[in-house]
This record gives C-alpha cells, sequence and structure tokens, in this order.
C-alpha cells in the first residue's frame, strides 16, 4: 500500500506519555467487569489504550482472538493495516486512544449483542468523558450504530465529517471489512487521507485576533476668523 509522501504529523495537542489515574481506574473496573455473559468466555478485557486527554480517539467493534490474548486493542491483522493507514497520514498508535465498543471478546468473533453493548456502553460514555477527543474515527458499522444512531448506513457516510458538540466524528470501514474485500481498501486510503484534511482543520490554531483600527482624530476645525 503506498505511504502517502506528504504525511506530515498533524498538530496535536494530545502527548503521548500522558497519564490518568481516573482512565486508569476506569480499565481495572472494565478488567473486573461481569456485566454480561462475555466474561465467562473472554481471556481477559481489553478496556483500550493511548494518552488521555488524546485529540483523536478511534473506536472499533470488539476485541478477536489476537486482543483477547494480549489485552490491548487492534493488536492482529486488521490493526497492522490500521497503523499503515495511521502512518499515511502522519500518526502512529501512540498518538492516538484506542478502544472498542465492546470490551470483550464474543465467541468466534461473531457480532456484538444488542444487550452486550447496552452493557459495555456506560464504558465507552466515561472514556469519552476522559479522553475528550476533538477527532473520533468509528471504525465498522457496529460502532456507527453505537455512537452515531440513524445516521446511515456505513456505505453511505464513509468518510464524511459529522460535527456533534465539541466532536468530530469521521465513520469509516472497519480495517477487517477492507481485509476480506480488498476493493475496499482504496476507500479506507482515500478517506484518510480526507481524515489527514479534517484534522489539519479542526486542529488548526484560531486565527489572531483582527486588530480594531483606532477611532480616526476628527481635523482640527479651523477657524475662518
Ligand atoms: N477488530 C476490532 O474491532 N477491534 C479490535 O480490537 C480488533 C479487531
Amino acid at each position: 500500500m503506498p505511504e502517502s509522501s506528504s504525511a506530515s504529523k498533524p498538530r496535536l495537542e494530545s502527548k503521548s506519555l500522558s497519564l490518568s489515574p481516573e482512565l486508569n481506574q476506569l480499565h481495572d473496573t472494565i478488567r473486573a467487569c461481569k456485566n454480561c455473559g462475555l466474561h465467562a468466555t473472554r481471556t481477559q478485557a481489553v478496556p483500550g489504550i493511548g494518552p488521555c486527554p488524546a485529540d483523536v480517539m478511534i473506536v472499533g467493534e470488539a476485541p478477536g482472538f489476537n486482543e483477547d490474548r494480549q489485552g490491548e486493542p487492534f493488536v492482529g491483522a486488521a490493526g497492522k493495516l490500521l497503523d499503515t493507514l495511521l502512518a499515511r497520514i502522519g500518526l502512529s498508535r501512540a498518538d492516538v486512544y484506542i478502544t472498542n465498543v465492546l470490551k470483550c471478546r464474543p465467541p468466534m468473533n461473531r457480532d456484538p449483542m444488542p444487550n452486550e453493548a447496552e452493557a459495555c456502553s456506560p464504558y465507552l460514555q466515561q472514556q469519552l468523558r476522559l479522553i475528550k477527543p476533538k477527532v473520533l474515527l468509528i471504525l465498522g458499522r457496529h460502532a456507527l450504530e453505537r455512537l452515531l444512531p440513524g445516521q446511515g448506513s456505513i456505505s453511505r457516510i464513509h468518510g464524511s465529517m459529522i460535527k456533534r458538540g465539541d466532536i468530530a466524528y469521521i465513520p469509516l470501514y472497519h480495517p477487517a471489512a477492507a481485509l476480506h474485500n480488498g476493493s475496499l481498501v482504496a476507500d479506507l486510503e482515500r478517506d484518510f487521507d480526507n481524515v489527514k484534511k479534517y484534522l489539519d482543520q479542526v486542529l488548526a490554531p484560531p486565527p489572531p485576533p483582527v486588530p480594531i483600527p483606532a477611532p480616526k482624530q476628527e481635523p482640527e476645525q479651523l477657524s475662518l476668523l
């Protein structure tokens, strides 16, 4: 996959090594969670990884086989493609906070069930509150349903930017979908190029204030006398 030669790093404010005790505590709570049946089949929960706060947050569907083993999101084949796409726009994993709608692997990688997504939803909401992303990349239809319900299908709105409150949401095809259907790779590459443009807009420093011209001095009235 060709990488863009102009992959300058976006102007991120987030620091790659920032730590948050509150987020660490949330991760511990997620690791101990038994709010739905998935706890019985997981090796471990996969809370998320990355700086806090972070300008860019990425939300996928659910941990797969490798993530369940390693406790980290997107470490398998889909993760490798995600890394390549991030590098294409000058970002690395250390720049972004990555998590999933579900924090535990569904058996045989089946789709998330509504009750499972519902049980995990407060965790995603708390992550959003702590991470405070300016831009949120939504990977795939399950994350889209959760984060922008009723917004339309991923095939229609992928690559667009949807502002809601303080966050710019960008729905994208899931990298795993592109691994199954190679024709989606070109869509993902084009959409990531757009992500770079959106990031440059959203993270641009505010323009300097326009100086207000001082009021003109009236010329002194000439006396005709
Ligand atoms: N697919 C996902 O949606 N999330 C992961 O963490 C890995 C693969």
